[in-house]
């Protein structure tokens, strides 16, 4: 009969260590009083990082086996680091980092002397650690000297000393650096999965280069613009994504398709355009069928939408029928307006549509009087987000919201069926 009840999933809960540990993880704060939180919270921390080193350690002997004999099979399992990562209940990154620790720890034992004395983390020791396995692993000769890392790790954040080592190795290592891009590069992938509802829901790897690109782009699309700006940083970010596309198509920056410039391509009736009672939803490439608020949308300034009319009515090309803001008077507008004139707006003119302040499929006027700028967000928020501009007296534009939340008032026998 077994000396130790092992019960419950794991049995640990039970095992004698256990008592052991409750009375470390009280006497490790039991000369402190309870309020002093930043306190705890440091000795706390201290015993994590002192148990992972130890853990580090034996992670590396369990990779060690893995190499030399037949622990795969033994263990059922493809790798050290799985095993961790399925027995232990951490991340596959996590499993790994403290392989690479502990199989690093002969040549860092000043780090891990910092470590133990808590002068640095254990996250200190992992970039160092990463530090010395990459270039242990250079075809150049490099010389790596532990004594200036342990030192900047003393005084610098994990993140900082990462971006530290990162100069140090391709001082030491060009070559290897180069390589470690080249394959991130490689690992990239953008894919895109259409829901139910039509939404596109994407997903994707960029290297560092690559994903500095996208978002430095995207930053300054990405910031609060406009008055009463409360979208939560992923919505802004989602907007401005949509926004460079749009932008793109716009203003013609794109390979031409056949001769014929890429655009969002919408065919709709006239019915529709309208918003008369009975008409069909419009259609539009890569999407599903759109309403008669998104229609006139991409119609209102006809240079983003090519609109062809149905069967049902004349057959009329509307990108070029209705392109009624013409040069000279998108030029004015430019002039007059400068940028969006949403109140607080600054999105310059030619990342700004033309919008009919009454629609011109309703009969309103192009040209200046009824014209006005407007970014792609605001231009949203007019058609399909229920607020309405007005001029006041002295001629500035007003951003009225709707009276209701358009979000919340969808109810359920209105949303079509899948
Ligand atoms: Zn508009
Ligand atoms: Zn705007």
């Amino acid at each position: 009969m077994s000396a130790v009840a092992v019960s419950g999933r794991s049995g640990l809960a039970e095992l004698p260590v256990s008592h052991v540990m409750d009375q470390l993880l009280e006497r490790v704060v039991e000369d402190l009083p309870y309020d002093d939180v930043t306190g705890r919270l440091k000795r706390r921390h201290y015993i994590i990082d002192r148990l992972k080193l130890e853990f580090s350690k034996d992670a590396a002997r369990l990779a060690a086996e893995f190499a030399t004999d037949d622990a795969a099979e033994r263990l059922d399992s493809p790798t050290a680091g799985e095993w961790i990562r399925h027995n232990c209940k951490v991340s596959r990154s996590t499993a790994y980092d403290c392989i690479n620790v502990g199989e690093q720890l002969h040549r860092l034992p000043k780090s891990a002397d910092a470590v133990t004395t808590g002068a640095i983390g254990f996250a200190h020791l992992s970039v160092i650690a990463r530090t010395s396995s990459s270039l242990a692993e250079s075809t150049t000769e490099s010389a790596f000297v532990e004594d200036d890392l342990v030192e900047r790790a003393r005084e610098c954040s994990a993140g900082r000393l990462w971006h530290y080592c990162m100069r140090l190795r391709h001082a030491l290592d060009p070559e290897g650096v180069a390589s470690e891009q080249r394959i991130a590069v490689e690992e990239r992938r953008l894919q895109f999965t259409v829901w139910d509802d039509g939404s596109l829901l994407i997903s994707g790897q960029l290297d560092p280069i690559g994903g500095a690109a996208v978002r430095t782009a995207l930053e300054p699309l990405a910031q609060p613009m406009g008055q009463g700006d409360d979208r939560c940083l992923e919505h802004r970010q989602a907007d401005a994504f949509v926004e460079l596309a749009t932008h793109a198509l716009d203003a013609g920056l794109l390979p031409q398709h056949a001769s014929q410039r890429t655009h969002l391509q919408v065919t709709t009736s006239l019915e529709t355009l309208q918003g008369l009672p009975g008409s069909p939803a419009a259609d539009m490439e890569f999407s599903t069928p759109i309403s008669t608020v998104t229609v006139q949308r991409l119609a209102c300034d006809a240079s983003i939408a090519r609109v062809v009319f149905g069967p049902d009515s004349v057959v009329v090309d509307v990108g070029r029928a209705a392109r009624v803001v013409s040069g000279a008077t998108r030029r004015a507008l430019n002039a007059r307006d400068q940028h969006c004139q949403w109140p607080g707006c600054e999105r310059p003119a030619s990342w700004s549509a033309a919008h009919h302040l009454v629609h011109w499929v309703q009969g309103g006027a192009t040209d200046l009087s009824n014209l006005v700028l407007l970014c792609h967000r605001h231009n949203w928020m007019v058609h399909e987000g229920g607020w309405k501009l007005a001029r006041s007296n002295d001629g500035r534009l007003l951003a009225i919201p709707p009276v209701y939340d358009y979000y919340r008032v969808r109810a359920p026998d209105t949303i079509p069926a899948a």
